[in-house]
């Protein structure tokens, strides 16, 4: 069974390790570098990608967690997780930063206030219609060539998830609806690579 570590700095840390459990993983939390050493996956969960920055920044996470991710560790980011695997995002913060992996244009709170929270029905991977849950949620503006794309959402038909290899990212929430398919992708890709 592959340890999968949940990115604990901030954000909907335990659901994302229920969800992890639903779909046949060893779920635990990483905080420190040695944590984020012992772990064959990692999720980077939802929150404020701009205070996630800086804390794995305090935390002395943000180049371990780079280096990781550059030698090929899966990774999952969801809303504000998709935002730091982002090479290059759009409505940041002076100065802020990514982790970087996937070759996309991430734009931060793109779908507006007035549907700052919204819910759509989505074809995953070809794999069904599941229900997504969006909140504040970021859209990729542009994708690079060997970035596959997983799921559109309206309005717009915007792309809300991602696949570049071991890399997979989604602007929705799988883990607040009790549908571990997403997690369950993930959990095979890590399985595969
Ligand atoms: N708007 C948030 C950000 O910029 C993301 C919101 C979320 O993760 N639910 O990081």
């Amino acid at each position: 069974m592959p340890t999968i570590g949940v990115l604990a700095l901030q954000g909907d840390v335990r659901e994302h390790a229920r969800s992890l459990e639903a779909a046949g993983a060893r779920a635990v939390a990483v905080r420190r570098p040695a944590e984020l050493d012992a772990v064959d996956a990692l999720v980077i969960p939802g929150g404020e990608s701009t205070t996630m920055w800086k804390l794995a920044d305090a935390f002395d996470l943000l180049e371990p967690l780079r280096v990781r991710i550059k030698s090929g560790m899966p990774t999952y980011g969801s809303c504000a997780g998709m935002i730091m695997l982002a090479d290059r995002i759009e409505g940041g913060i002076e100065g802020q930063q990514t982790i970087g992996g996937i070759d996309m244009v991430v734009r931060r709170n793109a779908f507006g206030r007035q549907i700052d929270s919204f819910e759509a029905s989505l074809d995953f991977a070809g794999r069904g219609l599941l229900r997504a849950v969006f909140i504040r949620a970021p859209w990729v503006e542009s994708v690079g060539e060997d970035v596959e794309v997983l799921g559109l959402a309206e309005p717009g038909d915007r792309i809300v998830a991602v696949r570049q290899g071991p890399l997979l990212a989604t602007s929705f929430h799988p883990e607040l609806t009790g549908d571990a398919r997403v997690h369950s992708y993930f959990v095979e890709m890590v399985r595969e690579l």
